[in-house]
């Protein structure tokens, strides 16, 4: 494996225990939320995402801030080499990415040593949902899905190095994966996202 570098460094961002975490975002647009899994371990964090559910080490959850949402809030198409955070393929203009750091290894039949938990996925669900709210994005389908969603619309689930199925599956599963994992999964998602929506 490779060392981490500053980078991937919890220190490295604003960050806040979860607890403490409030969705202070900037204003501006923001038409979609999609989230993800990020295929390393709990602690390592990536600048690809707007925000990471990571663990710090000693049981706690810690919500990273590792990209700037305001880079997001353009068409990043027309000025790509501007910086944006690019977490999914064609679908970064206006969209934050929210990732839980887990899942190293993971295949749909073994989630590996840094297996998705439920406090990962309430958290990330926690997030989503405050961030819904914070920028008026509806919580359906069409406006917050999972990269395994995005990549079924655009023809590129699966578990191939080029495919996505982050987040088809909450826990580990012999039958084969097949696109409904992703709908499925994803429909929970939003469904655990509302219980944590306030009026
Ligand atoms: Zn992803």
């Amino acid at each position: 494996m490779t060392e981490r570098s500053r980078e991937n460094e919890i220190d490295t961002y604003p960050h806040w225990r979860l607890e403490q975490w409030e969705a202070a975002a900037p204003p501006g647009r923001v038409d979609h939320l999609y989230v993800h899994w990020s295929a390393h371990d709990y602690q390592s964090v990536f600048p690809a995402y707007h925000f990471c559910i990571a663990g710090d080490g000693d049981g706690s959850i810690v919500v990273v801030n590792t990209h700037d949402v305001r880079e997001n809030m353009r068409d990043v198409a027309e000025q790509p080499q501007r910086p944006y955070a690019a977490h999914t393929r064609g679908r970064n203009a206006y969209a934050l990415g929210i990732s839980i750091m887990a899942m190293r290894e993971a295949t749909p039949a073994d989630f590996g040593d840094y297996p998705l938990t439920e406090p990962l996925v309430d958290a990330l669900c926690l997030v989503t949902a405050k961030l819904a709210q914070a920028y008026g994005v509806p919580l359906d389908a069409e406006h917050v899905m999972s990269h395994a969603e995005a990549a079924l619309h655009d023809g590129y689930f699966g578990t191939g190095p080029d495919e996505r199925w982050d987040i088809a599956r909450l826990a580990p599963d012999r039958r084969p994966l097949v696109p409904s994992d992703a709908t499925r999964v994803g429909d929970e998602l939003r469904v655990r996202m509302l219980r944590f929506r306030t009026s």
